[in-house]
């Protein structure tokens, strides 16, 4: 299989360099790689005045349909737009929950008032979205959710707890898996609904992670209100439109991760050769192994997307998880063994954290978020191999 880009895919790689050199200038040219994990506070209102720009240049939601104002580009160019823009050192984009989750949704399930009412606002960057699955008592076991939501005349009234809610702080509106029908469970009963975030009946509470920033929260809902037309697919029906949100969460931002973990590894490369830890033969061989890793990772990634027109297959996208997750959380910890006694200790008062510490601690997030490693390869085990299903005993 040929992995190099063909000469339209060439075209279209050198037009986005070109349009990213010409545009990133004035106030935006100031800031580099901001935000990303563990770093999401970093220049947000700068980040999202640049995701306006991008907006009314056409180089948001470029994989949606053209009558949705995305440029319907295919998934090799949807790749080469993000290798670029990480390539670049662009700020980190603060709205991949409505292009990347929520709008794809509503393409496919949405009513025409909900697409002619949210896809714009999302595509060009003045409207932020957060996705409330996980609770307490749901986040694997994502069926069990127990946020309500109970019709009050033309209103769902909407009560419960989410948690480990990204960038909620910020989001304008929250996609919200809810129970309408209490009588039912599991699966069956929950719906999925459009909730407005800037309203008395939702409050935040900031968690703080490891990294000392919040970027996740608890979201409570206490008679939160929307609108009776603000439910994606049938009422009852919202496990269906949940999975297909999911679906859409894999595939090709993970090309452009992989420019930013090659980059990492470098990090880790120099400050090996600077302490002389490179001089260690087994620190040597893990090195060349992450590297090695790394490189087959990419050549996977390529060939599970090329001729590839929607979202991943099941089993590919746990196995892309499992493996890229596993990686990164490894090379944290490898950045940690090279950088030796000093990494126990954080370079500036009270908590400034260098570079490879704060990968070393965001990355233990990577094998949780988006399906932990235990969840996919229950997945591996009974869809891919055949296995027996894993026990549902009861207590
Ligand atoms: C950085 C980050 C960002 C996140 N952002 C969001 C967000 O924006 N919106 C949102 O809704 N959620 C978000 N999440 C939540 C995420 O989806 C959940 O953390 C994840 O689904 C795991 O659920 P849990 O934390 O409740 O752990 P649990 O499901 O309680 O799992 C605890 C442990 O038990 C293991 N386990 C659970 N079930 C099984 C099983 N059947 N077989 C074997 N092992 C099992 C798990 O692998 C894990 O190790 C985020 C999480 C993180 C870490």
């Amino acid at each position: 299989m040929d992995l190099r880009d063909s000469t339209e895919d060439a075209a279209f790689r050198e037009e986005v360099r070109t349009w990213i050199a010409e545009n990133r200038i004035g106030e935006f040219a100031q800031f580099g790689d901001i935000g990303g994990p563990g770093r999401e506070h970093e220049g947000f209102e700068v980040r999202q005045a640049w995701e306006q720009v991008l907006g009314e240049a056409g180089w948001t939601c470029i994989g949606w349909p053209p009558e949705w104002g995305g440029r319907g580009a295919s998934i090799a160019q949807q790749v080469i737009w993000n290798e670029e823009y990480v390539r670049a050192s662009c700020p980190a984009r603060v709205g991949v929950f409505g292009e990347g989750l929520l709008g794809p949704t509503l393409i496919a399930y949405g009513t025409m008032d909900q697409k002619k009412r949210f896809l714009e606002p999302i595509r060009l960057g003045r409207e932020l979205w957060c996705q409330g699955y996980s609770e307490p008592d749901a986040g694997s076991d994502l069926a069990n959710v127990r946020t309500s939501a109970v019709l009050d005349g033309d209103e769902w009234v909407v009560s419960g707890q989410k948690v480990w809610t990204s960038l909620a702080q910020w989001a304008d509106w929250c996609f919200v898996l809810a129970r309408t029908d209490r009588e039912q469970k599991r699966h069956k009963g929950l719906s999925y609904l459009l909730v407005p975030m800037r309203q008395n009946g939702v409050q935040l509470r900031p968690i703080t992670q490891l990294t000392g920033t919040s970027e996740f929260n608890e979201v409570f809902f206490d008679g939160a209100r929307t609108q009776k037309d603000m439910v994606v697919g049938d009422v009852g029906d919202g496990w269906r439109v949940a999975l297909a949100t999911l679906a859409f969460e894999r595939g090709v931002g993970l090309l452009g991760h992989q420019v930013r973990f090659s980059r990492e590894l470098d990090s880790v490369i120099e400050v090996a050769r600077a302490r002389g830890a490179n001089a260690d033969p087994v620190m040597r061989q893990r090195i060349a192994e992450a590297w090695i890793t790394l490189f087959i990772l990419r050549m996977n990634t390529l060939r599970s997307l090329r001729g590839l027109e929607g979202p991943l297959s099941t089993p590919e996208a746990s196995i892309s998880k499992l493996f890229w997750s596993t990686w990164h959380r490894d090379l944290g910890e490898l950045a940690m063994d090279v950088t030796g006694l000093d990494a126990t200790v954080a370079p500036a008062y009270p908590y400034e954290l260098s570079e490879l510490q704060r990968l070393f601690l965001f990355s233990r997030a990577d094998t949780i978020y988006g399906g932990s490693n235990e969840i996919q390869r229950n997945i591996v085990a009974e869809r891919v191999l055949g296995l027996a299903p894993e026990p549902k005993g009861t207590l």
